[in-house]
């Protein structure tokens, strides 16, 4: 009787296991769901909220930002102009020549720095000191094959990732970091003042002619190269959009009519929240766990920056409670943000057969070695789930913008008019699955006639372009033909 005891606690421990596992996956796939009728449930709630940030100044956690953008670039641009592009994990400088109507870019170069992790969470002239730095260097690095217009100062477009409430083309204070920053003795602060600042403190003699978000210098640099972009969205680090919207439909601007009667909004989506938005409690939790807890919800289940870091809970969760590597968590398995989006790509769009990919990133980053096929298998499936579940949802965000344009249905008489959203950012750019997945939630969302007419198009480095684009619009000079 006790040996057959023995048998049945092995035969029952087991499978017993298995059953836990399958249990949380499930449950998690079903709080990541995202059905049709759900998006569009997302996608009118976002509407709602586009309004209300339209109307008032903090109207919603839609900011709805004015960008001051309210005529976008013509191809006639010309003359030399640098951009500084400060984004996420690193900036970039570049120095561009335009050469105005017909000639477009006549030549481009730039540099890449990476932004050491201590100077996010450092002080502001810290940060605003190294970028200088390297900004200097680079403007002393200047060739021949650039023409500086004798006489001039130097000007340069700033492309500035986070929400800044702007009071002009070229100001505005910080509202709050995102991402991984936090440098708290920047918000409520002019960013181009601090930038100006270190400038001098460098010897820099520069002066900042346009202060644009990422998503507003995207849209910009794709107009530049095709009159029908109206709209840019950034899948990186972090998750925004800008549109062209009509001025009279801003209740809370109460500037200038511009004479184009159109204005670009930075809608900073990435902080939209909703009852609808599908959450599970490992999203909860990283929230909580976040630098910036309650804030970015949107952003933090679809953005490079937290698709990795929901895996890795899951993960966690299924070793604690199903014990899925053993009798113990794995240590590594711990450590927060340990596990980057790239990874999560490599791994989901694994093709081997014995998902190989999948056993070798777990050596690498856990430090786990026995995975069996069976436990990569549902590790892939993890990695789908929450891919699939960000790219679905920020098709509901793109639909939403055209939809409060007018662009998800076909009018008489405006049957060949197209749509460009100018896209840009890490995510969008490398994890093709996600991409393929946006698109085809998209497709099925606007329906197979209106699908036709609008296009995604990638738009590489297009923010600190446009950024160059809008300081040349913007010039203290004049900086384009006539
Ligand atoms: C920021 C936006 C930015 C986006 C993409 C978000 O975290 O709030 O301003 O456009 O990231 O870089
Ligand atoms: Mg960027």
């Amino acid at each position: 009787a006790a040996a057959a005891a023995v048998v049945i606690h092995r035969r029952m421990k087991k499978p017993g296991t298995w059953v836990k596992v399958m249990e949380i996956v499930k449950d998690f796939e079903e709080k990541c769901a995202t059905p049709v009728s759900r998006l569009r449930q997302v996608s009118d709630a976002m509407i709602v909220e586009m309004h209300a940030g339209l109307a008032s100044e903090g109207g919603s956690k839609l900011k709805m930002l004015v960008s001051y953008v309210d005529s976008l670039p013509t191809g006639r641009e010309k003359g030399l102009f640098y951009a500084l592009d400060l984004g996420g994990t690193n900036f970039r400088v570049l120095r561009m020549q335009f050469g105005g109507r017909g000639r477009g870019i006549v030549n481009q170069q730039f540099v890449e720095v990476a932004i050491p992790p201590s100077l996010m969470t450092g002080t502001s002239a810290e940060l605003f000191d190294f970028i200088v730095a390297e900004l200097a260097k680079f403007v002393a690095q200047e060739g021949p094959d650039f023409e500086p217009t004798p006489g001039r100062q130097r000007e340069l477009g700033f492309t500035f990732s986070f929400p800044v409430m702007q009071t002009s083309i070229a100001s505005g204070t910080l509202l709050k970091w995102t991402k991984g920053f936090s440098i708290n003795d920047a918000v409520g602060q002019d960013v181009v003042a601090e930038l100006t600042k270190a400038m001098e403190r460098h010897g820099l003699d520069m002066r900042v002619s346009a202060l644009v978000n990422d998503t507003v210098g995207t849209l910009a640099g794709g107009r530049f190269v095709n009159d029908d972009v109206v709209a840019a969205v950034i899948l990186g680090t972090g998750s925004n959009a800008a549109y062209v919207e009509r001025a009279n439909a801003i209740p809370k601007w109460h500037g200038p009519l511009p004479r184009s009667g159109e204005m670009v909004i930075n809608m900073e989506w990435g902080n939209f929240k909703s009852a609808h938005l599908p959450l599970s409690e490992y999203d909860l939790e990283l929230d909580a766990e976040s630098l910036n807890p309650g804030d970015q919800i949107y952003e933090k289940v679809m953005s490079g920056m937290y698709l990795g870091e929901i895996v890795r809970r899951v993960l966690c969760w299924l070793a604690q409670e199903a014990a899925f590597f053993g009798d113990t968590v794995p240590p590594k398995l711990k450590v927060p943000f340990i596990l980057g989006t790239p990874a999560v790509s490599a791994m989901h769009q694994d093709t081997s057969h014995d998902l190989k990919v999948v056993a070798i990133r777990f050596k690498e980053i856990f430090e786990i070695s026995n995975t069996s096929l069976k436990m990569r298998i549902i590790i892939v499936q993890i990695c789908n789930i929450v891919a699939t579940r960000g790219a679905r949802l920020s098709a509901a965000g793109i639909l939403s913008i055209l939809r409060k344009m007018g662009r998800d249905t076909i009018k008489e008489g405006e049957k060949h008019q197209r749509t460009v959203i100018g896209m840009d950012g890490g995510l969008y750019e490398h994890y093709t699955e996600y991409r393929k997945s946006l698109e085809s939630c998209l497709n099925e969302l606007l329906g197979e006639e209106v699908s036709g007419t609008v296009a995604l198009e990638l738009a590489s480095d297009g923010s600190g372009i446009g950024a160059a684009i809008l300081a040349a619009s913007h010039s203290q000079y004049l900086g384009r033909d006539d």
